[in-house]
Protein backbone atom coordinates (compact mmCIF):
# COMPACT_ATOMS: atom_id res chain seq x y z
CA UNK A 1 0.00 0.00 0.00
CA UNK A 2 3.06 2.35 1.55
CA UNK A 3 4.14 1.83 -2.20
CA UNK A 4 0.45 2.34 -4.31
CA UNK A 5 0.53 5.91 -1.90
CA UNK A 6 4.46 7.00 -3.30
CA UNK A 7 3.40 6.13 -6.62
CA UNK A 8 -0.05 8.15 -6.66
CA UNK A 9 2.14 11.15 -4.86
CA UNK A 10 4.85 11.05 -8.12
CA UNK A 11 1.67 10.54 -10.59
CA UNK A 12 0.06 13.90 -9.06
CA UNK A 13 3.18 15.95 -9.38
CA UNK A 14 3.46 14.93 -12.94
CA UNK A 15 -0.18 16.03 -13.56
CA UNK A 16 0.62 19.31 -11.94
CA UNK A 17 3.85 19.33 -14.09
CA UNK A 18 2.31 18.95 -16.98
CA UNK A 19 -1.10 20.64 -15.86
CA UNK A 20 1.18 23.83 -15.86
CA UNK A 21 3.20 23.32 -18.79
CA UNK A 22 -0.14 23.66 -20.49
CA UNK A 23 -1.44 26.69 -18.93
CA UNK A 24 1.40 28.19 -21.04
CA UNK A 25 -0.79 28.77 -24.00
CA UNK A 26 -4.13 30.25 -23.94
CA UNK A 27 -4.95 26.79 -26.30
CA UNK A 28 -4.59 23.88 -24.15
CA UNK A 29 -4.85 26.86 -20.92
CA UNK A 30 -8.20 24.88 -20.00
CA UNK A 31 -7.19 21.34 -20.29
CA UNK A 32 -3.83 22.07 -18.31
CA UNK A 33 -6.30 23.26 -15.38
CA UNK A 34 -8.41 19.86 -15.54
CA UNK A 35 -5.10 17.88 -15.47
CA UNK A 36 -3.69 19.55 -12.19
CA UNK A 37 -6.87 19.37 -10.61
CA UNK A 38 -6.85 15.31 -11.50
CA UNK A 39 -3.75 15.42 -9.69
CA UNK A 40 -5.09 17.29 -6.61
CA UNK A 41 -7.86 14.27 -6.46
CA UNK A 42 -5.00 11.63 -6.89
CA UNK A 43 -3.08 13.54 -4.04
CA UNK A 44 -6.26 13.59 -1.60
CA UNK A 45 -7.22 10.40 -2.16
CA UNK A 46 -4.21 8.92 -1.99
CA UNK A 47 -3.19 10.43 1.19
CA UNK A 48 -6.57 8.97 2.61
CA UNK A 49 -4.80 5.40 3.08
CA UNK A 50 -1.36 6.89 4.80
CA UNK A 51 -0.64 4.29 7.62
CA UNK A 52 -1.59 6.52 10.72
CA UNK A 53 -4.21 8.26 9.11
CA UNK A 54 -7.42 9.25 11.20
CA UNK A 55 -10.02 12.07 11.64
CA UNK A 56 -11.77 10.70 8.61
CA UNK A 57 -14.91 12.48 9.33
CA UNK A 58 -12.98 15.81 10.01
CA UNK A 59 -11.03 15.48 6.63
CA UNK A 60 -14.26 14.89 4.90
CA UNK A 61 -16.20 17.60 6.22
CA UNK A 62 -13.56 20.06 5.10
CA UNK A 63 -13.60 18.57 2.04
CA UNK A 64 -16.90 18.64 1.42
CA UNK A 65 -17.25 21.89 2.49
CA UNK A 66 -14.26 23.52 1.03
CA UNK A 67 -15.45 21.88 -2.31
CA UNK A 68 -18.95 23.68 -2.06
CA UNK A 69 -17.77 27.23 -1.18
CA UNK A 70 -15.28 26.63 -4.24
CA UNK A 71 -17.36 26.08 -6.69
CA UNK A 72 -20.37 28.30 -5.66
CA UNK A 73 -17.97 31.10 -5.78
CA UNK A 74 -15.89 29.76 -8.85
CA UNK A 75 -19.69 29.97 -10.25
CA UNK A 76 -20.11 33.10 -8.80
CA UNK A 77 -16.86 35.59 -9.33
CA UNK A 78 -17.58 38.35 -12.00
CA UNK A 79 -14.27 38.11 -14.29
CA UNK A 80 -13.30 41.66 -13.27
CA UNK A 81 -13.44 40.25 -9.60
CA UNK A 82 -10.56 37.59 -10.21
CA UNK A 83 -7.28 39.44 -8.78
CA UNK A 84 -9.31 39.33 -5.54
CA UNK A 85 -10.59 35.65 -5.54
CA UNK A 86 -6.73 34.53 -6.70
CA UNK A 87 -6.00 36.83 -3.74
CA UNK A 88 -7.98 34.50 -1.23
CA UNK A 89 -7.29 31.82 -2.63
CA UNK A 90 -3.90 32.09 -2.82
CA UNK A 91 -4.15 33.37 0.98
CA UNK A 92 -5.65 30.00 2.05
CA UNK A 93 -2.77 27.56 0.19
CA UNK A 94 -0.25 29.92 3.08
CA UNK A 95 -3.02 29.58 5.78
CA UNK A 96 -2.31 25.95 5.08
CA UNK A 97 1.05 25.98 5.25
CA UNK A 98 1.10 27.68 8.31
CA UNK A 99 -1.87 25.30 10.13
CA UNK A 100 0.55 22.46 8.90
CA UNK A 101 3.59 24.21 10.69
CA UNK A 102 1.32 24.75 13.30
CA UNK A 103 0.39 21.13 13.98
CA UNK A 104 3.64 19.76 13.68
CA UNK A 105 5.51 22.35 16.03
CA UNK A 106 2.38 22.15 19.10
CA UNK A 107 2.22 18.07 18.73
CA UNK A 108 6.30 18.02 18.93
CA UNK A 109 6.46 20.43 21.68
CA UNK A 110 3.72 18.81 23.69
CA UNK A 111 5.37 15.45 22.94
CA UNK A 112 9.09 15.94 23.80
CA UNK A 113 9.50 19.52 24.60
CA UNK A 114 12.57 19.96 22.28
CA UNK A 115 14.20 19.28 19.00
CA UNK A 116 15.80 15.97 19.17
CA UNK A 117 18.39 14.47 16.63
CA UNK A 118 16.97 10.94 17.06
CA UNK A 119 13.39 11.99 15.57
CA UNK A 120 12.78 10.35 12.16
CA UNK A 121 11.72 12.92 9.20
CA UNK A 122 8.40 12.56 8.55
CA UNK A 123 7.49 11.66 12.01
CA UNK A 124 4.19 12.95 13.52
CA UNK A 125 4.84 13.23 17.57
CA UNK A 126 8.49 14.97 16.99
CA UNK A 127 10.86 17.08 15.47
CA UNK A 128 14.39 16.56 14.89
CA UNK A 129 16.33 20.19 13.98
CA UNK A 130 16.43 19.96 10.59
CA UNK A 131 12.60 19.20 10.27
CA UNK A 132 11.94 21.75 13.37
CA UNK A 133 13.82 24.53 10.74
CA UNK A 134 11.68 23.72 7.77
CA UNK A 135 8.41 23.41 9.86
CA UNK A 136 9.84 27.04 11.03
CA UNK A 137 10.48 28.41 8.25
CA UNK A 138 7.28 27.10 6.18
CA UNK A 139 5.37 28.26 8.89
CA UNK A 140 6.41 32.07 8.81
CA UNK A 141 6.33 31.95 4.89
CA UNK A 142 2.93 31.17 4.59
CA UNK A 143 1.92 32.87 7.85
CA UNK A 144 2.98 35.71 6.27
CA UNK A 145 1.29 35.35 3.04
CA UNK A 146 -1.73 34.51 4.26
CA UNK A 147 -2.30 37.69 6.26
CA UNK A 148 -0.62 39.66 3.70
CA UNK A 149 -2.82 37.98 0.77
CA UNK A 150 -6.06 38.89 3.09
CA UNK A 151 -5.11 42.87 3.18
CA UNK A 152 -4.38 42.54 -0.92
CA UNK A 153 -8.06 40.67 -1.05
CA UNK A 154 -9.24 43.84 1.07
CA UNK A 155 -7.57 46.40 -1.09
CA UNK A 156 -9.07 45.11 -3.96
CA UNK A 157 -12.31 44.55 -2.87
CA UNK A 158 -12.71 48.17 -1.93
CA UNK A 159 -12.88 47.52 1.95
CA UNK A 160 -9.73 49.33 2.55
CA UNK A 161 -8.06 52.10 2.00
CA UNK A 162 -5.42 51.70 -1.03
CA UNK A 163 -2.32 52.65 0.62
CA UNK A 164 -1.64 52.68 4.79
CA UNK A 165 1.42 55.34 5.81
CA UNK A 166 2.92 56.42 9.05
CA UNK A 167 6.11 57.66 9.56
CA UNK A 168 9.08 55.11 10.00
CA UNK A 169 6.67 52.76 8.78
CA UNK A 170 10.00 50.47 6.89
CA UNK A 171 11.74 50.70 10.38
CA UNK A 172 9.00 48.84 12.52
CA UNK A 173 8.34 46.86 10.00
CA UNK A 174 12.46 45.61 9.57
CA UNK A 175 12.72 45.52 13.41
CA UNK A 176 9.38 43.46 13.38
CA UNK A 177 10.84 40.91 10.95
CA UNK A 178 13.78 40.62 13.06
CA UNK A 179 11.92 40.19 15.80
CA UNK A 180 10.07 37.42 13.82
CA UNK A 181 13.17 35.47 12.86
CA UNK A 182 14.59 35.56 16.52
CA UNK A 183 11.68 34.24 17.87
CA UNK A 184 11.27 31.10 14.82
CA UNK A 185 14.96 30.34 15.67
CA UNK A 186 13.93 30.33 19.40
CA UNK A 187 11.08 27.92 18.49
CA UNK A 188 13.36 25.74 16.14
CA UNK A 189 15.75 25.55 19.92
CA UNK A 190 13.23 25.12 22.28
CA UNK A 191 10.09 24.18 20.81
CA UNK A 192 8.40 26.12 23.71
CA UNK A 193 4.37 26.63 23.32
CA UNK A 194 4.71 30.12 24.29
CA UNK A 195 7.24 30.87 21.95
CA UNK A 196 5.10 29.05 19.06
CA UNK A 197 2.03 31.18 19.72
CA UNK A 198 4.07 34.58 19.77
CA UNK A 199 6.09 33.23 17.05
CA UNK A 200 2.36 33.04 14.37
CA UNK A 201 1.17 36.50 15.91
CA UNK A 202 4.00 38.21 15.44
CA UNK A 203 4.35 36.53 11.53
CA UNK A 204 1.00 37.37 11.13
CA UNK A 205 1.12 41.24 11.98
CA UNK A 206 4.54 41.24 9.66
CA UNK A 207 2.07 39.97 7.03
CA UNK A 208 -0.21 42.99 7.56
CA UNK A 209 2.21 45.25 8.31
CA UNK A 210 4.05 44.73 4.95
CA UNK A 211 1.27 44.60 2.93
CA UNK A 212 -0.40 47.85 4.29
CA UNK A 213 1.42 50.31 2.30
CA UNK A 214 1.38 48.99 -0.68
CA UNK A 215 -1.45 50.08 -3.19
CA UNK A 216 -1.70 51.49 -6.63
CA UNK A 217 -0.38 49.39 -9.64
CA UNK A 218 2.15 47.62 -7.43
CA UNK A 219 -0.70 45.28 -6.19
CA UNK A 220 -0.46 42.22 -8.79
CA UNK A 221 3.15 42.04 -8.58
CA UNK A 222 2.48 41.65 -4.38
CA UNK A 223 -0.25 39.32 -5.10
CA UNK A 224 2.10 37.23 -7.83
CA UNK A 225 5.36 37.20 -5.02
CA UNK A 226 2.75 35.75 -2.45
CA UNK A 227 1.86 33.17 -4.79
CA UNK A 228 5.49 32.57 -5.13
CA UNK A 229 6.13 32.44 -1.04
CA UNK A 230 3.09 30.21 -0.66
CA UNK A 231 4.10 27.90 -3.31
CA UNK A 232 7.55 27.33 -0.91
CA UNK A 233 6.41 27.48 2.29
CA UNK A 234 4.02 24.15 1.23
CA UNK A 235 7.42 22.99 -0.22
CA UNK A 236 9.36 23.36 2.93
CA UNK A 237 6.20 22.02 5.07
CA UNK A 238 5.98 19.19 2.15
CA UNK A 239 9.52 17.83 3.94
CA UNK A 240 8.30 18.15 7.02
CA UNK A 241 5.65 15.32 6.17
CA UNK A 242 7.62 14.06 4.03
CA UNK A 243 4.91 14.15 1.68
CA UNK A 244 6.43 13.73 -1.80
CA UNK A 245 3.22 15.56 -3.73
CA UNK A 246 3.65 18.35 -1.33
CA UNK A 247 7.02 18.96 -2.13
CA UNK A 248 7.07 18.48 -5.89
CA UNK A 249 3.87 20.88 -6.16
CA UNK A 250 5.02 23.68 -3.89
CA UNK A 251 8.68 23.93 -5.62
CA UNK A 252 6.75 24.21 -8.67
CA UNK A 253 4.40 26.89 -7.48
CA UNK A 254 7.55 28.82 -6.11
CA UNK A 255 9.06 28.74 -9.07
CA UNK A 256 6.72 29.76 -11.46
CA UNK A 257 5.20 32.40 -8.94
CA UNK A 258 9.17 33.75 -8.71
CA UNK A 259 9.49 34.16 -12.45
CA UNK A 260 5.88 35.60 -12.78
CA UNK A 261 6.79 37.98 -10.49
CA UNK A 262 9.89 39.05 -12.31
CA UNK A 263 8.15 39.25 -15.30
CA UNK A 264 5.23 41.31 -13.89
CA UNK A 265 7.39 43.56 -11.98
CA UNK A 266 9.59 44.04 -15.44
CA UNK A 267 6.08 44.63 -17.11
CA UNK A 268 5.92 47.95 -14.53
CA UNK A 269 9.59 48.58 -14.61
CA UNK A 270 9.85 47.83 -10.95
CA UNK A 271 12.43 46.33 -8.94
CA UNK A 272 11.05 43.89 -6.33
CA UNK A 273 12.46 46.21 -3.32
CA UNK A 274 10.58 49.43 -4.86
CA UNK A 275 7.60 47.69 -4.83
CA UNK A 276 7.49 46.38 -1.11
CA UNK A 277 9.56 48.92 -0.13
CA UNK A 278 8.42 52.34 -2.17
CA UNK A 279 4.95 53.20 -1.38
CA UNK A 280 4.36 53.06 -5.27
CA UNK A 281 1.06 55.10 -5.77
CA UNK A 282 1.18 57.20 -2.79
CA UNK A 283 1.69 60.12 -5.08
CA UNK A 284 -0.86 58.22 -7.34
CA UNK A 285 -3.65 60.94 -6.25
CA UNK A 286 -1.78 64.08 -7.27
CA UNK A 287 -1.00 63.00 -10.63
CA UNK A 288 0.12 64.74 -13.67
CA UNK A 289 -1.45 68.08 -14.74
CA UNK A 290 -2.35 67.64 -18.09
CA UNK A 291 -3.07 69.95 -20.77
CA UNK A 292 -4.88 70.77 -23.55
CA UNK A 293 -8.38 69.57 -24.05
CA UNK A 294 -11.03 66.04 -24.86
CA UNK A 295 -12.55 65.76 -28.21
CA UNK A 296 -15.82 63.84 -28.41
CA UNK A 297 -16.38 61.75 -31.42
CA UNK A 298 -19.28 60.11 -32.38
CA UNK A 299 -20.19 56.43 -33.29
CA UNK A 300 -20.80 57.60 -36.77
CA UNK A 301 -17.60 59.44 -37.51
CA UNK A 302 -15.66 56.55 -35.34
CA UNK A 303 -17.10 53.91 -37.68
CA UNK A 304 -16.15 55.63 -40.97
CA UNK A 305 -12.96 56.25 -39.79
CA UNK A 306 -12.03 52.82 -39.24
CA UNK A 307 -14.45 51.34 -41.77
CA UNK A 308 -11.90 52.88 -44.77
CA UNK A 309 -8.53 52.47 -43.04
CA UNK A 310 -5.90 50.37 -43.96
CA UNK A 311 -4.86 49.09 -40.39
CA UNK A 312 -6.65 49.48 -37.09
CA UNK A 313 -5.08 48.24 -33.81
CA UNK A 314 -7.52 47.49 -30.86
CA UNK A 315 -6.13 48.35 -27.43
CA UNK A 316 -8.45 46.53 -24.84
CA UNK A 317 -7.87 46.75 -20.84
CA UNK A 318 -9.83 46.39 -17.69
CA UNK A 319 -13.05 48.88 -18.74
CA UNK A 320 -13.14 45.70 -21.73
CA UNK A 321 -13.69 43.54 -18.70
CA UNK A 322 -16.31 45.26 -16.69
CA UNK A 323 -17.77 45.92 -19.69
CA UNK A 324 -18.16 42.46 -20.93
CA UNK A 325 -17.41 44.19 -24.69
CA UNK A 326 -14.64 41.06 -25.91
CA UNK A 327 -17.58 39.48 -27.66
CA UNK A 328 -18.93 42.70 -29.64
CA UNK A 329 -15.43 43.91 -30.19
CA UNK A 330 -14.82 40.50 -32.20
CA UNK A 331 -17.89 41.13 -34.54
CA UNK A 332 -16.59 44.60 -35.01
CA UNK A 333 -13.56 43.20 -35.87
CA UNK A 334 -15.05 40.51 -38.37
CA UNK A 335 -16.83 43.77 -39.68
CA UNK A 336 -13.61 45.28 -40.40
CA UNK A 337 -12.06 42.59 -41.66
CA UNK A 338 -14.85 41.67 -44.37
CA UNK A 339 -14.49 44.81 -45.28
CA UNK A 340 -9.99 44.46 -45.83
CA UNK A 341 -9.32 45.79 -42.72
CA UNK A 342 -6.21 44.27 -41.29
CA UNK A 343 -6.84 44.14 -37.50
CA UNK A 344 -4.39 43.69 -34.65
CA UNK A 345 -5.03 43.41 -30.67
CA UNK A 346 -2.23 44.57 -28.56
CA UNK A 347 -2.02 43.50 -25.35
CA UNK A 348 -0.27 44.67 -22.20
CA UNK A 349 0.90 42.59 -19.79
CA UNK A 350 -0.56 44.10 -17.19
CA UNK A 351 -3.76 45.38 -18.97
CA UNK A 352 -7.21 44.65 -16.99
CA UNK A 353 -6.23 43.22 -13.03
CA UNK A 354 -4.80 40.29 -13.33
CA UNK A 355 -1.99 38.43 -15.32
CA UNK A 356 -3.69 37.46 -18.88
CA UNK A 357 -6.48 38.94 -18.07
CA UNK A 358 -7.25 40.18 -22.06
CA UNK A 359 -6.21 37.48 -23.42
CA UNK A 360 -8.65 35.04 -21.44
CA UNK A 361 -11.17 37.53 -22.32
CA UNK A 362 -10.82 37.45 -26.20
CA UNK A 363 -10.19 33.46 -26.28
CA UNK A 364 -13.48 33.08 -24.58
CA UNK A 365 -15.15 35.22 -27.40
CA UNK A 366 -12.97 33.40 -29.64
CA UNK A 367 -10.69 35.87 -31.12
CA UNK A 368 -7.93 33.55 -33.16
CA UNK A 369 -4.14 33.91 -31.76
CA UNK A 370 -2.44 35.31 -34.50
CA UNK A 371 -4.56 38.46 -34.16
CA UNK A 372 -3.36 39.27 -30.68
CA UNK A 373 0.46 41.04 -30.51
CA UNK A 374 2.66 41.85 -27.60
CA UNK A 375 4.05 45.23 -26.32
CA UNK A 376 7.47 44.71 -27.56
CA UNK A 377 5.89 43.31 -30.75
CA UNK A 378 3.53 45.86 -31.57
CA UNK A 379 4.82 49.14 -30.41
CA UNK A 380 7.15 49.10 -33.69
CA UNK A 381 3.83 49.19 -35.84
CA UNK A 382 1.35 51.92 -33.92
CA UNK A 383 3.38 54.57 -36.29
CA UNK A 384 2.25 53.30 -39.36
CA UNK A 385 -1.48 52.04 -37.84
CA UNK A 386 -4.49 54.19 -39.08
CA UNK A 387 -6.67 53.84 -36.19
CA UNK A 388 -5.79 52.80 -32.70
CA UNK A 389 -9.18 51.84 -30.97
CA UNK A 390 -8.97 51.81 -27.44
CA UNK A 391 -11.13 50.09 -25.27
CA UNK A 392 -11.51 50.43 -21.82
CA UNK A 393 -8.02 50.91 -21.52
CA UNK A 394 -6.29 53.78 -19.42
CA UNK A 395 -2.97 53.25 -17.53
CA UNK A 396 -1.20 51.33 -20.07
CA UNK A 397 -1.66 54.15 -23.00
CA UNK A 398 -0.38 56.88 -20.82
CA UNK A 399 2.06 58.54 -22.59
CA UNK A 400 3.17 60.12 -19.13
CA UNK A 401 5.09 56.94 -18.24
CA UNK A 402 7.49 57.89 -20.69
CA UNK A 403 7.64 61.85 -20.25
CA UNK A 404 6.90 62.54 -16.32
CA UNK A 405 9.32 61.44 -13.59
CA UNK A 406 7.05 62.57 -10.90
CA UNK A 407 4.54 60.04 -12.48
CA UNK A 408 3.83 57.35 -10.14
CA UNK A 409 3.60 55.20 -13.51
CA UNK A 410 6.93 56.74 -14.90
CA UNK A 411 9.04 53.59 -16.41
CA UNK A 412 6.16 51.51 -16.93
CA UNK A 413 6.44 50.42 -20.76
CA UNK A 414 3.38 51.24 -22.33
CA UNK A 415 2.04 50.75 -25.65
CA UNK A 416 2.35 53.49 -27.84
CA UNK A 417 -0.57 54.24 -28.91
CA UNK A 418 -0.37 58.22 -29.07
CA UNK A 419 1.90 57.42 -32.37
CA UNK A 420 -0.93 56.04 -34.68
CA UNK A 421 -2.06 58.46 -36.93
CA UNK A 422 -5.65 58.20 -35.32
CA UNK A 423 -6.90 57.46 -31.83
CA UNK A 424 -10.57 56.71 -30.86
CA UNK A 425 -11.12 56.09 -27.08
CA UNK A 426 -14.10 54.14 -25.66
CA UNK A 427 -14.60 54.85 -21.96
CA UNK A 428 -17.80 56.03 -20.11
CA UNK A 429 -16.73 59.32 -18.89
CA UNK A 430 -13.38 61.10 -17.25
CA UNK A 431 -12.89 58.36 -14.99
CA UNK A 432 -9.07 57.43 -14.31
CA UNK A 433 -7.29 54.25 -14.45
CA UNK A 434 -6.03 52.13 -11.60
CA UNK A 435 -3.02 54.68 -11.12
CA UNK A 436 -5.87 57.20 -10.67
CA UNK A 437 -4.19 59.61 -12.87
CA UNK A 438 -5.04 61.89 -15.88
CA UNK A 439 -4.14 60.50 -19.34
CA UNK A 440 -2.00 62.84 -21.26
CA UNK A 441 -3.33 60.60 -24.51
CA UNK A 442 -7.03 61.31 -24.06
CA UNK A 443 -6.00 65.22 -24.55
CA UNK A 444 -4.07 64.67 -27.63
CA UNK A 445 -4.40 66.04 -31.09
CA UNK A 446 -5.23 63.00 -32.71
CA UNK A 447 -7.17 61.54 -30.18
CA UNK A 448 -11.24 61.56 -29.87
CA UNK A 449 -13.74 59.67 -27.24
CA UNK A 450 -16.32 57.91 -27.85
CA UNK A 451 -17.98 58.05 -24.68
CA UNK A 452 -19.90 55.04 -23.33
CA UNK A 453 -20.21 51.86 -21.71
CA UNK A 454 -17.55 48.92 -23.82
CA UNK A 455 -20.14 47.06 -24.66
CA UNK A 456 -22.92 49.37 -26.31
CA UNK A 457 -20.42 51.37 -27.82
CA UNK A 458 -19.04 48.68 -29.87
CA UNK A 459 -22.60 47.58 -30.92
CA UNK A 460 -22.61 50.97 -32.05
CA UNK A 461 -19.66 51.03 -34.45
CA UNK A 462 -21.00 47.64 -35.69
CA UNK A 463 -24.53 48.59 -36.22
CA UNK A 464 -22.67 52.07 -38.22
CA UNK A 465 -20.25 49.86 -40.56
CA UNK A 466 -23.18 47.53 -41.05
CA UNK A 467 -24.55 49.99 -42.83
CA UNK A 468 -21.81 51.69 -44.64
P1 LIG B 1 -7.22 51.01 -16.06
O1 LIG B 1 -7.69 50.44 -14.79
O2 LIG B 1 -6.04 51.88 -16.04
O3 LIG B 1 -8.41 51.84 -16.76
C1 LIG B 1 -9.63 51.25 -17.03
C2 LIG B 1 -10.51 52.29 -17.69
O4 LIG B 1 -11.67 51.62 -18.13
C3 LIG B 1 -10.95 53.41 -16.77
O5 LIG B 1 -10.30 54.61 -17.10
C4 LIG B 1 -12.48 53.49 -16.96
O6 LIG B 1 -12.83 54.82 -17.33
C5 LIG B 1 -12.75 52.53 -18.12
N1 LIG B 1 -13.98 51.75 -17.90
C6 LIG B 1 -14.43 51.20 -16.75
N2 LIG B 1 -15.60 50.59 -16.96
C7 LIG B 1 -15.89 50.73 -18.27
C8 LIG B 1 -16.96 50.31 -19.10
N3 LIG B 1 -18.00 49.61 -18.62
N4 LIG B 1 -16.92 50.63 -20.40
C9 LIG B 1 -15.90 51.34 -20.92
N5 LIG B 1 -14.85 51.77 -20.18
C10 LIG B 1 -14.86 51.47 -18.87
O7 LIG B 1 -7.03 49.78 -17.05
P2 LIG B 1 -5.75 49.26 -17.85
O8 LIG B 1 -6.14 47.92 -18.33
O9 LIG B 1 -5.29 50.29 -18.82
O10 LIG B 1 -4.61 49.16 -16.78
C11 LIG B 1 -4.59 48.17 -15.79
C12 LIG B 1 -4.16 48.79 -14.49
O11 LIG B 1 -4.47 47.86 -13.46
C13 LIG B 1 -2.66 49.05 -14.44
O12 LIG B 1 -2.42 50.20 -13.67
C14 LIG B 1 -2.15 47.79 -13.73
O13 LIG B 1 -0.93 48.02 -13.08
C15 LIG B 1 -3.27 47.54 -12.74
N6 LIG B 1 -3.40 46.17 -12.29
C16 LIG B 1 -3.15 45.15 -13.14
C17 LIG B 1 -3.27 43.86 -12.72
C18 LIG B 1 -2.92 42.75 -13.65
O14 LIG B 1 -2.44 41.73 -13.20
N7 LIG B 1 -3.18 42.90 -14.93
C19 LIG B 1 -3.77 43.53 -11.36
C20 LIG B 1 -4.09 44.71 -10.55
C21 LIG B 1 -3.89 45.96 -11.03
P3 LIG B 1 -14.35 55.32 -17.11
O15 LIG B 1 -14.62 55.14 -15.66
O16 LIG B 1 -14.33 56.74 -17.55
O17 LIG B 1 -15.21 54.46 -17.96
Amino acid sequence: MEQLIQFSYYGAALLFILGLKRMSSPKTARGGIVWAGIGMVVATVATFFLPDMHNYVLMLIAIVVGSMVAWISGKRVAMTDMPQMVALYNGMGGGSAGAIGAVALFSAAAATGVATGTCELGSHDCLNTTSATLAVAGALIGTVSFSGSLVAFAKLQGWMDKQFIFPGQHIVNLLLFVALLALGGYAVYELNTTAIVAFFVLALLVGVLMTLPIGGADMPVVISLYNALTGLAVGFEGFVLQNEAMIIAGTVVGAAGTMLTQLMAKAMNRSLGNVLFGNFGATAAAGTAVEGSMKEIEAPDAAVMMAYAESVVIVPGYGLAVAQAQHKIWELTQKLKERGVKVRFAIHPVAGRMPGHMNVLLAEAGVPYDLIEDLEDINPAFKNTDVALVIGANDVVNPVAKTDPSSPIYGMPILDVEEAKNVIVIKRGRGTGFAGIENALFFADNTKMLFGDGSEAANWLVQEIKHL
